[in-house]
């Protein structure tokens, strides 16, 4: 399937998804209608908890169904339909309330019945739900305290949310209803049991074992795993993984990873990891022999997704070098001949991780490094400042277009980035990205 065959493919079954409730009322008997609004007022609220169920699979880590897109665009759709589906929501309330102002009566919790306040106070839950997801970083809210609450917050929404229509059961009294929704609802608990239980407890019988704990250049580690009595994962060159260290797969602490070594037989895996916050300050503490979880592969990053170009561009900021390193070297296992062109944006010279390894690759395959230096040491005569249009046309060879693009590092520099490949006639399916920021 081509790119838009398969986003189209997956936005319909989105759609199916979210409106086969809505559907079934067609078919299925349903009492007599309220009238167009009061009916739509329905529809958007049978709608609205549809795309609450379907956030919960959206996050679920699929290997098959995220594969296609990449699982950070996965999150960031997850993200932005969760605006559509609070709008969604709260027009359920406000269009009952306009068609009939007593019904304002229903938001009291003194004066409602039990399912009504059941509903207000899942539509105050995903509020808080959004605005602490959306505001996290402002808020001053840490990501590990965060991730729990919204776990504790959207299932606490769904449960109420199903309880309001459930027991309401207007429309969805008519036995037929009554079992797809039960259907819709167990699969929600299905999903929380695979994510939180299952999937933990499986990575748990499948336990890696610290190798080596490498300083690099600019306050970076690498970090080496291999799998302790299995056979580890297979996974694409740029690929990442969910690490958890000094903690039980249940304890929610993961954080994701590129992986930076290529595909080895015995199933190991490096990470170059940047000390950033409470987690990654600790990675130069990690002693060898300490137990590791990582759970992948995941991500769509990868020269494997498009084996027929003529060279890969790899254009890298700060810690985005760790993915380009991965593909540099499969490629230099597999004795790759093309060429290829590493352009790494750094602060300054001695802070470049991995920086001696790209020498080392340069060796082994037709590869340019194009380091461009901020702050550039006495007698530079490379590139400096930032990565431009004109750096950019300098350096990409003339069969530019036939080339396949690989772009992570800082958000602006990525768009920037983005846009001065654009300038130059690269085809945007040949430019492919990777955020560092999930969440
Ligand atoms: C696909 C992907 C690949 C990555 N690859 C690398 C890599 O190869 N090398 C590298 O150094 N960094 C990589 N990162 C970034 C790395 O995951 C974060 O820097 C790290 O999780 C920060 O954790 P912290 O506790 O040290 O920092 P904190 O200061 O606690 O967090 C800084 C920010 O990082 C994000 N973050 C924190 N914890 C998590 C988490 N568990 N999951 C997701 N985001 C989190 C949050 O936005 C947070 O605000 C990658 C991120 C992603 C999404």
């Amino acid at each position: 399937m081509t790119g838009i065959v398969r986003t189209g493919f997956w936005l319909g079954v989105y759609l199916a998804a979210v409106l086969a409730p809505l559907g079934l009322l067609l078919v299925a008997p349903t009492p007599r209608g309220g009238g167009f609004w009061w009916d739509t007022a329905m529809g958007l609220g049978f709608a609205g908890l549809a795309m609450m169920g379907v956030q919960f699979l959206l996050t679920a880590r699929f290997r098959r169904a995220t594969a296609p897109f990449g699982i950070d665009v996965i999150y960031y759709f997850h993200r932005y339909l969760a605006y559509v589906l609070v709008a969604v929501l709260v027009a359920h309330p406000i269009i009952l309330i306009l068609i009939n102002p007593a019904q304002r009566a229903y938001l009291n919790p003194l004066e409602a019945p039990v399912e009504m306040t059941a509903g207000t106070l899942s539509l105050f839950l995903l509020l808080a739900l959004v605005v602490t997801s959306a505001w996290r970083k402002p808020l001053g809210i840490p990501y590990d305290g965060w991730r729990v609450a919204h776990l504790g917050l959207a299932v606490a929404a769904m449960a109420l949310g199903f309880y309001h229509m459930w027991a309401i059961g207007y429309y969805s009294g008519t036995p037929v209803v009554r079992v797809v929704w039960a259907l819709i609802g167990l699969s929600v608990l299905a999903v929380v049991f695979r994510v939180r239980l299952l999937r933990p407890w499986r990575l748990l019988r499948k336990p890696f074992r610290v190798r080596e704990v490498r300083e690099e250049r600019g306050s970076s580690w690498t970090l080496a795993v291999e799998p302790e009595g299995h056979g580890g994962f297979t996974f694409e060159p740029g690929q990442f993984a969910w690490l958890t260290l000094r903690h039980s797969p249940f304890a929610m602490r993961e954080h994701p990873f590129s992986i930076a070594s290529g595909p080895s037989p015995d199933g190991r895996l490096e990470f170059t990891i940047k000390e950033l916050g409470d987690f990654t300050r600790t990675v130069g503490e990690i002693e060898p022999g300490e137990t590791a979880y990582a759970d992948g592969p995941y991500g769509a990053f990868s020269i494997d997704r498009h084996p027929d170009a003529a060279g890969y561009v790899f254009i890298a900021g700060g810690i985005g070098v760790a993915p380009m390193a991965s593909m540099l070297r499969a490629l230099a296992d597999r004795e790759d001949p093309r060429p290829h062109t590493l352009f790494a944006a750094h602060s300054d010279w001695e802070r470049i991780p991995l920086r001696d390894e790209f020498e080392r690759l340069k060796g082994h395959l037709n590869l340019e490094v194009v380091h461009v230096l901020e702050e550039p040491p006495e007698g530079w005569s490379g590139e400096t400042g930032w990565i431009t249009h004109e750096l950019l046309d300098r350096h990409l060879p003339e069969n530019r277009d036939e080339m396949e693009y690989f772009i992570c590092g800082p958000i602006p520099m990525i768009q920037k980035v983005e846009g001065f490949l654009g300038e130059l006639g690269i085809p945007t399916s040949r430019v492919h990205t990777e955020l560092f920021d999930l969440a």
